[in-house]
């Protein structure tokens, strides 16, 4: 199982996308920021997409500058979190006495919260399955309310809808991976893998250097300049899933055709 979400070892308790919970988060209360500290955060390509829009940053200053990266002992595959430093405590590097300084584009974790999200595959089926939880931690009085909500609606209100179908994106991919490459990727590429969908600016330079010389069109190559930076991370997961579909076998047989 996939997930995205916070590892506080708090209290899971699943819950449908139609069950409603009791939950209103508001500046005031005393547990205000707490969540925001101790975290062992995973970003997604789209969070720091986002963020480092918002921080007027290329994604390779803030993958220098705010975030910490391993390499999965058995994926090969990119484990990106953001870096909490050594302060006691450890506060989320954008929390602020008046809350997120990125609020408008939080990552989906933050988005979502209390509600934990996960997404299973079937091995054999293919057929994907989404499970949600409550994150009851002790020190979150947001729970202390009458307001109430459906799940779906959390994620509504949450505007967490494009970044969930993003990041799930990121999910194909990574069963993809583990169909044609079920072990550890190569280094050639996990480098591609997190260039292509972590390191978008990156992305762009190597593309005008000729990296997708025999994949893009005529056409999107005139339009990568007017390409944002979503449409870019779609090119990304596109042109990943291609590559990931090069075995070894396949490209010693496009090799021979040559
Ligand atoms: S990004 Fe914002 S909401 Fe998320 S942990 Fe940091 S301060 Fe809190
Ligand atoms: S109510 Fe919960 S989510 Fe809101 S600030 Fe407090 S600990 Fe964080």
């Amino acid at each position: 199982m996939e997930n995205f979400e916070r590892n506080m070892n708090p209290a899971m308790e699943p819950i449908g996308p139609d069950e409603p919970f009791r939950f209103f988060c508001r500046k005031g209360l005393s547990c205000f920021g707490t969540c925001c500290r101790d975290l062992n955060h995973f970003l997604t390509p789209y969070d720091i997409c986002k963020i480092k829009n918002a921080l007027n940053l290329t994604s390779t200053q803030f993958l220098e500058r705010y975030t910490v990266h391993h390499t999965g002992p058995r994926s090969g595959l990119p484990v990106i979190t953001l870096g909490t430093g050594d302060c006691p405590g450890r506060p989320c590097p954008f929390l602020t006495p008046s809350g997120c300084r990125i609020y408008e584009d939080r990552p989906t974790a933050c988005r979502l919260y209390p509600v934990a999200r996960a997404v299973s595959r079937n091995r054999k089926t293919h057929r994907t399955t989404v499970h949600f939880a409550l994150i009851r931690e002790p020190f979150c009085r947001g729970f202390e309310t009458t307001r109430e909500q459906t799940v779906a609606a959390w994620i509504e209100d949450q505007n967490a809808r494009e970044p969930i179908r993003m990041n799930d994106r990121l999910l194909d991919l990574i069963a993809l991976k583990n169909r044609f490459w079920p072990g550890s990727l190569p280094p050639s590429h996990q480098r591609f893998f997190k260039t292509a969908l972590y390191d978008l600016d990156r992305f762009r330079l190597e593309i005008k250097k000729g990296l997708l010389q025999d994949f893009l069109t005529e056409k999107e190559t005139e339009a990568l300049d007017l390409m944002d930076d979503l449409a870019l991370l779609e090119l990304g997961h596109r042109w990943v899933a291609h590559m990931l579909r090069k075995t070894p076998e396949r490209m010693q047989s496009d090799e021979s055709r040559r």
